[in-house]
C-alpha cells in the first residue's frame, strides 16, 4: 500500500478497546465516557480485518487502546494473530499500561510477541497514583517483572510532563539501565479535551539538550518502524528514544494507519480523515469491498498533522485512535 506522498504503509495499530483501568491525566478526563459495547467489533471481526491488512502488505501489528489487556478474551485475538507471524506478518506487539501483564506475559510470549511497550511515567508511588488517577505502581512493576521473566524485550514509554516528572529523567534512565530496558520519552499531544495539558507540555528538544550534559548519547541507526528517534546511552548501554511531534515533525516517514475498536480506519493521529471498515466487513464474507475501502483510506492519507499545543487538534482522545 502506497499513499499519495509515496510512503509505504506497512504498520497497523489497532485499538482493541477504548476502555481503560487507568485515567492518566494527559490522556483522559476522569469521567470519561466510553463507546457502547454493542458498537465494538468482535475479536473475530478484528482478526479478519487484520488478516486483510496483512494480505495487503502490513508486516507490523501493534495492539493498543485504551488498555488492550482489559478487553475480555483479548488473548484469543493475540493467539490468532500470532499464527500469521512468518506468514506475512513480521512483528506482533503491543502497548500496555502493564496493569494486567503479570497475568498475561507468559501467554504473550507463547503467542509470538517478542517485545512490548509499557507506559510508565514515574517511579514514585504517590506521583504514579496522581498521574494515572486509578493505578498502583506495584501492579505495573510486577507486570514488568513478569514480562522480563517471560523473555519479552521491554521499552518504557514515559510522557514528559513539566512540573510533574521532569525531575525524574535521570532516575528513570538509571533504573532502565539496571533493568535492561529501553526508554522512550514522549511529548504530550493535543488529542481530546483534558485539563492542564498546555501547562505541563515540555519540549523534548530542550530535555535532550539538558540530558546530553550528563549522559553520553551515541548516534544509533536503530529503528523500529515507529515514530521514535533513538540514541544509545553510553553509561547504561540501553537505548533512549524521543517521540517529538512538535520539535521534530515525524510525518515525512510515516508508515502507519490506525484502526479503532469500532472499525474506523484513521489515516493520521492528528487529523480527521477516516473510512468506515465495519460496514463492508459486515456486508459480505468476501473481502473485495473491504479491500476497496482500505485502498480508499490509504489514497486519502494526509501529509501530516499540524499539532499546536494551545488547541485540541482532534476531539477524540488518544485512547480511541490508539497511541
Ligand atoms: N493503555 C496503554 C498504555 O498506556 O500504554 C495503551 C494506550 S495509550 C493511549 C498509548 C500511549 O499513548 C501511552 O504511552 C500513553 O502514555 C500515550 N499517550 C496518551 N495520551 C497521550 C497524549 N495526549 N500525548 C502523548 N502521549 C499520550
Ligand atoms: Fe489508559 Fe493508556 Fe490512556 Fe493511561 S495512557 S489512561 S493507561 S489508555
Amino acid at each position: 500500500m502506497i499513499d499519495p506522498f509515496g510512503r509505504h504503509i506497512s504498520y497497523l495499530r489497532v485499538s482493541v478497546t477504548d476502555r481503560c483501568d487507568f485515567r492518566c491525566v494527559y490522556c483522559m478526563a476522569e469521567d470519561m465516557s466510553f463507546l457502547p459495547k454493542d458498537e465494538l467489533l468482535s475479536l473475530e471481526e478484528m482478526e479478519r480485518l487484520c488478516k486483510a491488512f496483512i494480505r495487503m502488505g502490513v508486516t507490523k501489528l501493534r495492539l493498543t487502546g485504551g488498555e488492550p489487556l482489559v478487553r475480555r478474551n483479548v488473548m484469543s485475538l493475540i493467539e490468532g494473530l500470532g499464527q500469521y507471524l512468518g506468514n506475512g506478518l513480521e512483528e506482533l506487539t503491543l502497548t500496555t499500561n502493564g496493569s494486567q501483564l503479570a497475568k498475561h506475559a507468559q501467554g504473550l510470549a507463547q503467542a509470538g510477541v517478542r517485545r512490548i511497550n509499557v507506559s510508565l511515567d514515574t517511579l514514585d508511588e504517590a506521583k504514579f497514583a496522581r498521574i494515572t488517577r486509578w493505578g498502583r505502581l506495584g501492579q505495573v512493576r510486577d507486570g514488568i517483572a513478569a514480562a522480563q521473566a517471560a523473555g519479552l524485550a521491554i521499552k518504557i514509554n514515559m510522557v514528559a510532563l513539566k512540573g510533574v516528572n521532569d525531575d525524574e529523567f535521570d532516575t528513570m534512565l538509571e533504573w532502565c539501565g539496571q533493568e535492561g530496558l529501553d526508554l522512550c520519552l514522549i511529548e504530550t499531544m493535543p488529542m481530546g479535551e483534558v485539563t492542564h495539558r498546555e501547562e505541563t507540555h515540555l519540549r523534548l528538544s530542550d530535555v535532550r539538550a539538558e540530558l546530553a550534559a550528563r549522559w553520553t548519547m551515541l548516534a544509533s541507526d536503530y529503528a523500529t518502524g515507529g515514530p521514535a528517534r533513538y540514541v544509545t546511552v553510553a553509561q547504561t548501554g540501553q537505548r533512549l528514544g524521543f517521540i517529538t511531534p512538535f520539535s521534530h515533525n515525524f510525518c515525512e516517514s510515516c508508515n502507519r494507519v490506525r484502526l479503532t475498536c469500532t472499525g474506523t480506519l484513521y489515516m493520521c493521529l492528528g487529523q480527521e480523515d477516516a473510512v468506515d471498515l465495519r460496514k463492508p466487513l459486515r456486508a459480505s464474507t468476501d473481502d473485495a469491498a473491504l479491500e476497496a475501502a482500505i485502498n480508499r483510506g490509504i489514497a486519502a492519507k494526509p501529509k501530516g498533522h499540524d499539532f499546536d499545543i494551545r488547541r485540541v487538534a482532534v476531539p477524540r482522545h488518544m485512547s480511541v485512535t490508539g497511541g
